[in-house]
């Protein structure tokens, strides 16, 4: 059987037969493609270095239906995402994102390496895994051509939209509507056309902006509070679904682990 070799990301692994797994994998060379793991969970060695989430690299064997592991070889673990129901909860999110956004075998350079900064990410206990799952949201958004428009308004094209000024105050006051149908914030007059999307608040909209803008290391910087990231989370989540016109299932296991 003809091989060839790959740098493989674990996306999803499915029990199968006695012994054996089929899994999901992200590679660097072939893209996205699934693969039979035989033995995979008899033996301990094997089943570690194909660990969900876990990088290595593959020699797969083409095969019939499916190609076959034939060897591998661990070149990063998972095992804070794997110890830790939030973090594996992210993961899964990334895994099912990218899982839907790829066409099989069509190797897409800058999402694998999106996948692999976010997984290492995820994987240190220090950081902030739902602020990482954010920044995730926004970079796979602009790899896929969907960013949201945060500067002028995406409904009339007016400059810059000011927060509403609340009249009647209340909830309304220093908040910008966003609309993942017309793929933006909008001004308070197109505001109240659109009944799908979510209010953000200013400072929500200022950190939407540092990630669109790919400053990393000052949005590290930032004092992310629940709340902010509530908002933040939100447009990026609705922005996703909307444009893959499907609910995302993690979301849902992630708001159960979130409780
Ligand atoms: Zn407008």
């Amino acid at each position: 059987m003809p091989t060839y070799q790959a740098d493989a990301i674990v996306l999803r692994r499915l029990d199968y037969g006695e012994a054996d797994r089929i899994l999901t994998l992200l590679t660097r060379e072939h893209g996205k493609l699934s693969a039979i793991a035989r033995g995979a969970r008899k033996s301990q060695a094997r089943a570690g270095a194909l660990d969900l989430f876990g990088r290595s690299r593959m020699m797969l064997a083409k095969g019939h239906n499916l190609d076959v592991v034939a060897q591998v070889e661990r070149r990063g673990d998972a095992r804070h995402i794997s110890g830790d129901m939030q973090r594996t909860a992210y993961a899964c999110l990334v895994a099912e994102v990218v899982d839907k956004v790829l066409e099989d075998r069509h190797p897409v350079d800058d999402v694998f390496d999106l996948v692999v900064e976010t997984l290492d990410r995820l994987n240190l206990p220090s950081r902030s895994s739902r602020a990482d799952a954010c920044w995730f949201l926004m970079r796979i958004l602009d790899l896929l051509g969907y960013q949201p428009q945060l500067q002028d308004c995406a409904g009339c094209g007016s400059a810059s939209p000011s927060p509403s000024t609340g009249e009647g105050g209340g909830a309304s006051e220093n908040r910008i509507w966003f609309s993942p149908l017309l793929g933006g914030l909008l001004c308070p007059r197109c505001g109240g056309h659109d009944q799908a999307g979510s209010a953000l608040s200013l400072t929500a909209v200022k950190v939407l902006r540092v990630m669109q803008a790919g400053d990393a290391a000052l949005y590290d910087r930032l004092r992310l509070t629940p709340e902010l990231l509530d908002g933040v989370e939100r447009a990026l989540e609705d922005q996703l679904e909307y444009h893959l016109d499907r609910h995302l299932k993690s979301l849902d296991f992630l708001r159960s682990v979130r409780g």
